[in-house]
């Protein structure tokens, strides 16, 4: 399985990508995990990526797509992936696909978590993440579990809760318009390629983790399909149909049938 989720900062695209992940057994991906690691890592990446997202603007697509191009290179995302944060605009989006052609990999679904620009606030507030595993909890929606269930596996003591330097409210101001601008159009870009599926994201956790289940089952992508297909089947026999009337007529007069048209054909132009 190879899936994007598209959302505005909020809408709970970490949350569900890491569930998600966790039930495929295939690779959350998120670009905003790998550019804070490399900004805490001090490399040269996260130097040049610092300022634009301590400002809630976009980073560089040259810097983002390099560091995709090699995350989707390694060896556990030949067995699927969900991208979480990744496209941001449209360059990203023509990148990516370009990417996954010559990987031969194409993408199978991308959906859109929806969510209330009043909720998408309220929840920034409450977030918090691990910063040693990095999980994410949120305060008001998903708090961390209490007792022995409260440990982070990368450390076996409790999670350490830390809230994002870019969840204030003057960069989430930022991050949500420029969520409006660049990333929104990639509604319409996978609507085109049909492959876009809408979730209601609000509500309980649970509940929309198995909205995101179900948008992805392979029926619902198969519904989506047969339709268009069952419209050219139809379109198709219509057209067989014609032809065969047509040259019933023309052999009924000539008494044979017609050379270009071999019997063996009518069958499969009517299937
Ligand atoms: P996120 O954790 O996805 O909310 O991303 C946090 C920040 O990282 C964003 O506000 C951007 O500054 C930067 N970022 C993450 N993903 C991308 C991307 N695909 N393109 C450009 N900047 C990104």
């Amino acid at each position: 399985m190879r899936i994007v989720l598209l959302g505005a900062p909020g809408s709970g695209k970490g949350t569900q990508a890491q569930r998600l992940a966790e039930r495929a057994g295939i690779p959350q991906i998120s670009t905003g995990d790998l550019l804070r690691a490399a900004v805490a890592r001090g490399t040269g990446l996260g130097l040049a990526a610092k300022a634009a997202m301590e400002g809630g603007r976009l980073v560089e697509d040259s810097l983002v797509l390099g560091m995709i191009r090699e995350r989707l290179g390694e060896s556990d995302a030949r067995s699927g992936f969900i991208l979480d944060g990744f496209p941001r605009n449209l360059a990203q989006a023509h990148a990516l696909e370009r990417l996954l052609a010559e990987l031969k990999q194409p993408l199978d679904a991308v959906v859109q978590l929806e969510v209330d620009p009043a909720e998408l606030v309220r929840r920034i507030s409450g977030r918090r993440s691990c910063a040693d595993c990095g999980r994410v909890f949120n305060l008001l929606t998903s708090p961390p579990p209490t007792g022995a269930a409260a440990v982070c596996p990368k450390t076996g003591a409790p999670h350490r809760l830390v809230q994002r330097p870019d969840d204030n409210e003057a960069t989430v101001a930022e991050r949500l318009r420029v969520y409006d601008e660049k990333t929104r159009p990639l509604i319409d870009f996978y609507r085109s390629r049909g492959l876009l599926r809408v979730i209601d994201a609000q509500g309980d956790l649970d509940e929309v983790t198995r909205r995101l289940v179900r948008a992805l089952a392979p029926s619902a992508g198969a519904a989506r399909a047969r339709r268009p297909r069952a419209a050219t089947a139809a379109a198709r026999r219509k057209v067989a149909d014609g032809r065969t009337r047509k040259r019933s007529a023309k052999s009924a007069r000539a008494g044979t049938r017609s050379k270009k048209t071999p019997r063996r054909q009518a069958p499969r132009a009517k299937k």
